[in-house]
């Protein structure tokens, strides 16, 4: 695939933005002191958007015209980046906007993303200042390629595109838990992790998803291209693919109303009582967390994994120390299981449990969602 690969122009136009109250509250001191100075050198020409709070980035991207800037930065943690994403989504011309590169550099508490940029690109393992230097050299550089991401839709009919996972139970618990200990920066997650463990809780639902690879005894996928897609929208029926109004949303070609048992073709999880489930695109679901070492950028993937209940504190502990080094499926622990997904649906028995998208808190309600390849563009190195 040539023509995956691109690379930023110079003189160079960026747009940044950035979240001052993000991580321990030093990202423009960080920007001003780390970042500049190389973008100088690099010819890439900054306007700063400093957000004054919630949804600001995601109104900025939506409604202005952004044919000026050559890239949009984003000096923030995750969330920021979701707000971006989901409010270039939102644009009538998002087909045409979202062929403009993204980057990010690791300003927040939660830095996934950069931490998975910072090990596709083949670096050796950091956080703070060297990996914000290094996610900075990739912007330097220029180098953009293509990122999948996964658009999902809940029972109340909301539409969301996602670049870094989807989660629920003791895996979102800690990340929202943890948020109030943000002065910590990624040890925020640490201290969550332990707090979370002396309070396990099971929860109740159901899980189904679409195997990337068929899985034995499953029957064979339908191979029909007119079959009905819907949008997410409470089982609104659109068009086949290629005949949507211009500007509609890309149609999940995968997918069934909610209100519709899953396809025949789809696996359902026997068990029905989990401790965490999650699905994630990137490698990293912390700067210190490889969950998904063979993720990569536009692999067409959703690495689901689950954590059925039952399992002692002490094996769940491990498991997220194994996680440091991403050798957590080589303990074999009989209740986590990992599967490569295109799609999958969550169908929670009661309103509890958090949920997350991106990090960021989503109410808890059935959702589904299915990978879309190649929906935008990032710096990669
Ligand atoms: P962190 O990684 O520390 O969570 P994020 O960049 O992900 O940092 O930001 C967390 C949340 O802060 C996002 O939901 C974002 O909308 C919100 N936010 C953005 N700007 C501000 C601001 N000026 N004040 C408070 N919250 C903000
Ligand atoms: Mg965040």
């Amino acid at each position: 695939d040539g023509d995956s690969y691109g690379v930023l122009p110079r003189p160079c136009r960026a747009l940044v933005l950035l979240n001052p109250q993000s991580g321990t509250g030093r990202a423009l001191e960080d920007f001003q002191a780390v970042v500049q100075p190389m973008l100088a050198e690099a010819d890439i020409a900054t306007t700063v958007f400093i957000t004054e709070r919630p949804h600001h980035a995601h109104e900025k991207v939506r409604d202005e015209d952004l044919s000026q800037w050559d890239t949009l930065v984003v000096m923030a943690g995750d969330g920021l980046l979701y707000e971006v994403v989901n409010g270039l989504m939102e644009r009538p011309d998002w087909e045409e906007t979202m062929k403009k590169p993204l980057c990010i550099l690791p300003g927040g508490s939660g830095n996934a993303l950069a931490a998975s940029i910072n090990h596709y690109a083949g670096n050796d393992h950091v956080t703070k200042k060297k990996l914000l230097t290094n996610c900075t050299f990739i912007l330097c550089k220029g180098l953009h390629t293509q990122m999948d991401l996964v658009s999902l839709s809940t029972a109340s009919g909301k539409r969301l595109f996602s670049f870094l996972g989807f989660g629920w139970g003791f895996i979102s618990d800690v990340d929202i838990d943890s948020e109030k200990y943000r002065w910590l920066g990624n040890a925020r997650f640490t201290l969550g992790t332990l707090q979370c463990l002396a309070k396990l809780r099971v929860y109740q639902g159901r899980l189904s998803y679409l195997p990337a690879v068929p899985e034995q005894g499953s029957p064979p996928a339908p191979r029909d291209p007119h079959a009905p897609v819907t949008n997410g929208q409470a089982g609104r029926i659109l068009p086949p693919a290629g005949t949507e109004a211009p500007g509609a949303l890309p149609a999940d070609s995968l997918l069934v109303p909610l209100c519709q048992p899953v396809p025949a073709h789809w696996t359902v999880v026997p068990e029905e009582e989990f401790v965490s489930v999650y699905a994630i695109y990137q490698s990293h679901l912390g700067t210190n967390l490889l969950m998904a070492p063979a993720a990569q950028l536009h692999d067409g993937c959703i690495h689901l994994f689950y954590l059925k209940a039952g399992i002692s504190r002490v094996a769940l502990l491990k498991i997220f120390l194994a996680m440091a080094r991403g050798t957590h499926l080589d303990l074999n622990c009989p209740h986590l299981r990992y599967v490569p997904v295109r799609a999958f649906r969550l169908e929670p028995r009661a309103a509890t449990g958090i949920m997350t998208v991106d990090g960021e808190v989503l109410a808890c309600e059935p959702v589904q969602g299915q990978i879309h390849s190649r929906l935008c563009r990032v710096l990669s190195g």
